[in-house]
């Protein structure tokens, strides 16, 4: 069974994100790029499954610019077996990411395809709904766990209320959350052998797809900071407090 894993390059997330003065976007100058950290849990799925015998290939896709190819690279590390970059200068915004995965799926044909639930960046939570919506695929998002058969998949997925679980038809999309697992990382000799592991190159006129952006970005700015707490000296004044001052009580 093939399984397609999307890997999407973002700034990393212990970095300190600073907005331009412009508020034009954000500030990614010297800035640390990984791969998003959902994605990664998507990749050590994929592994895992490999590992068990349940899969038989792993093409990691990303789509972005050139410089993305080190994440696939990662991915390939990590135990993939070959990759897809689609190259692109322009903003990527989810509906473009579903429409060009839905044309690598039709060329790949994968039974099975696993994404982050959300990119850190964008925080969108969006391109794996989209692209199961595209295909007329079955999907289970934000999986805790996925258990494979030949022709279905058993996903529990983190809802509000607790732990659901549905059982999907295959081919379908799946993408992960936090808890699925831990991902490894990558040994030394699996870095140096993921250096001879194939990566294609496309673009998305190769794929027919328009990625123009749908949504403009209006302003970025920053949070407000968070103004510094008080110690209350007895529970009576936090009463008094949370009664007069905060008026919440
Ligand atoms: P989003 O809908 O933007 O929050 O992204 C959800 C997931 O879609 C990510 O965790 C990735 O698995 C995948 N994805 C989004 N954008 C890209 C991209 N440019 N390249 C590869 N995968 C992507």
């Amino acid at each position: 069974m093939k399984v397609l894993v999307a890997v999407k390059r973002v700034v990393d997330y212990n970095v300190k994100i600073r907005v331009k003065a412009d508020g034009s976007g954000i500030d990614t100058g010297n800035v640390k790029f990984s791969m998003n950290p959902f994605d990664e849990i998507a990749v050590e799925e994929a592994v895992r499954l490999k590992e068990a015998g349940k899969a038989s290939e792993i093409v990691a896709v990303s789509m972005g610019p050139a410089i993305a190819h080190e994440t696939i690279r990662t991915a390939l590390a990590m135990g993939a077996d070959r990759g897809i970059l689609v190259t692109s200068d322009e903003e990527l915004q989810p509906l473009a990411v579903a429409k060009l995965l839905k044309a690598i799926v039709e060329r790949e044909a994968p039974k099975l395809v696993i994404l982050g639930k959300q990119a850190i960046d964008d925080d969108a939570n969006q391109t794996g709904q989209m692209l199961a919506a595209l295909l007329g695929w079955p999907q289970g998002t934000f999986a805790s766990k996925v258990v494979l058969h030949s022709d279905t998949a058993e996903v529990t997925r983190e809802v509000d209320g607790g732990l659901e679980m549905v059982a999907l038809t295959l081919p379908a999309v799946v993408t992960t959350d936090l808890r699925l697992n831990e991902p490894r990382y990558a040994s030394l000799p699996n870095i140096m052998k993921a250096k001879k592991k194939p990566i294609d190159t496309l673009t998305p006129a190769e794929l027919g797809v328009d990625v123009t952006p749908r949504l403009v970005t209006l302003k970025v700015e920053e949070p407000p900071k968070r103004k510094s707490g008080i110690k209350v000296g007895s529970v009576a004044e936090l009463v008094d407090r949370l009664k007069n001052e905060a008026k919440v009580i």
